[in-house]
């Protein structure tokens, strides 16, 4: 295979003859770009599922190649003084992925097991969600190798205000907009709009608008807290008929309660399903008669965890995962399906709320069980939608009433999942491979229209 920089350039996909697909587990990209060559390397997975849909639309090299690498990989690295008068130094990264349809847009996950890799998985994950949902955005990714539980909340303000420093000059509301993400607050979202303001206040208009996932009363937009959770759901009401399921006679379980899990659980429960699993970092819990999602998040922002809530049964691992439900909804971390777990799922449907939550080896066992597997970039595509919205009034001093937001939201969820069912149709593929074959369409035209610089 030629080299980058001697392949001759074409503006437009390659229309020819078909030719065989080169395998995906040892496509040519990832040696020419330096890929890790270990296949549970979550970059290396992510980037396959691209690729796999890329194969099948015959799209040209330089489009394989330039999805395949962010554009820009920032680290940073700042000291901060603890309550105890102590300095700490700690590790920041923003990955800048893509910007062809828009600013680069992506949340900041603040954990303690954050790195590079990781990182520039979610930020490829949010160019290819945005183009899918149709928002003007491309696709970053940001956070702090940091435990928020481990820190006051003097001390967490000053690692997030000194971080939004150290990247400052690598954001802003027309360039690049992160948001929340795992173990990042609408708290920690209002520290950064002010500090970028106070950074910034010589020149910029609408200085706020650098951030999304907000608080309402400083520049957050209505239903953007539980826009995930709505996206998820939005998703499920549109593709279930397909496969003759009726939301309210749904059993579900819910892996991570969090803002995605909680939200989701919460509003499908609202539309009559039943939620009888939930689990999360400190344990699992089952009833057969329904756990009321409601009453366990007020449980959850008071004790910490679902572990001890006092109307479930604990249970294993196994007895949480072989509990059979219609719907599985994975919303905690990535990689948390892999193929023993996958092994174990006894439902109907997986709708991802985590990013990458299923790895190659998970898929294949569930898709080997008749497992329909609705795909994280369209089923947690709400947040960024109404993170697009908040911009979107941030931009125009304007607010939007919910039921503006969440019509506005589900007619970008309804749309997203007719591409992905058109495409399905189309090529004859898996949900998740017509769900890339969906962003990249779009994409694709992008770099068609645009050229490639210079
Ligand atoms: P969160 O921090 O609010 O919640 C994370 C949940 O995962 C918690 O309940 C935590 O206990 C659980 N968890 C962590 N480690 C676990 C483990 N080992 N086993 C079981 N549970 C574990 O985060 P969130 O915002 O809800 O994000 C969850 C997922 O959804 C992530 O993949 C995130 O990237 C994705 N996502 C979030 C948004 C958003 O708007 N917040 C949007 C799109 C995608």
């Amino acid at each position: 295979m030629p080299t980058t920089a001697v392949r001759k350039a074409k503006e437009a996909p390659r229309k020819s003859a078909p030719k065989p697909a080169p395998s995906i587990d040892n496509h040519p990209i990832y040696s020419e770009l330096g890929f890790p060559t270990d296949p549970n390397n979550l970059y290396r997975q992510t980037v396959g599922y691209m690729l796999t849909a890329a194969e099948l639309m015959d799209l040209s090299d330089e489009i394989k190649l330039i999805l395949a690498q962010p554009k820009n990989e920032i680290m940073v690295h700042f000291p901060v003084k603890m309550d105890n008068g102590q300095f700490r130094i700690f590790k920041g990264y923003r990955v800048q992925h893509n910007n062809a349809l828009g600013p680069y847009k992506g949340g900041l996950r603040f954990h303690p097991d954050v790195h590079l890799d990781d990182v520039k998985s979610l930020a490829f994950l949010m160019t290819m969600k945005c183009s899918l949902v149709g928002v003007p955005f491309g696709g970053g990714k940001g956070g702090i190798k940091v435990n928020p539980r481990e820190h006051s909340s003097a001390e967490m303000q000053r690692i997030v205000r000194r971080f939004t420093s150290a990247i400052a000059h690598n954001i802003g509301p027309d360039y690049d907009i992160p948001a929340p993400d795992v173990g990042s607050t609408s708290q920690h979202m209002a520290w950064i709009a002010d500090t970028y303001t106070f950074l910034s206040e010589i020149g910029g208009h609408n200085p706020e608008a650098v951030i999304t996932g907000k608080p309402v009363e400083y520049g957050g937009s209505l239903g953007r807290e539980k826009a995930t959770g709505q996206g998820v759901v939005d998703t499920l009401v549109e593709m279930l008929p397909e496969l003759n399921l009726k939301i309210n006679q749904c059993k579900v379980s819910v892996l991570g309660f969090g803002n995605v899990g909680s939200w989701s659980a919460k509003i499908i429960q609202d539309l009559g399903a039943k939620v009888i699993a939930v689990a999360d970092h400190t344990g699992f819990i089952r009833n057969d008669r329904g756990i009321d999602a409601h009453d366990l998040a007020t449980y959850v922002a008071r004790s910490g965890g679902v572990a001890n809530y006092p109307k479930a049964t604990k249970v294993s691992k196994e007895e949480f995962y072989k509990t059979k439900v219609d719907i599985f909804i994975p919303a905690a971390l990535e990689q948390m399906i892999q193929e023993p777990e996958a092994k174990m799922l006894n439902c109907t449907v997986v709708a991802e709320g985590a990013n990458a939550p299923t790895t190659p080896p998970g898929e294949r066992m569930l898709q080997s069980k008749g497992i329909e597997i609705l795909p994280a970039i369209l089923c947690n595509a709400g947040g960024v939608t109404v993170s697009y919205f908040e911009w979107v009034q941030n931009k125009t001093c304007h607010s939007w009433d919910l039921t503006k937001v969440d019509a506005e939201l589900n007619k970008h969820m309804v749309q997203a999942a007719g591409r992905v069912r058109e495409a399905r149709k189309h090529y004859k593929c898996d949900m998740r491979t017509a769900a890339y074959v969906a962003s990249l369409q779009r994409l694709t035209k992008a770099y068609e229209l645009r050229g490639i610089f210079p």
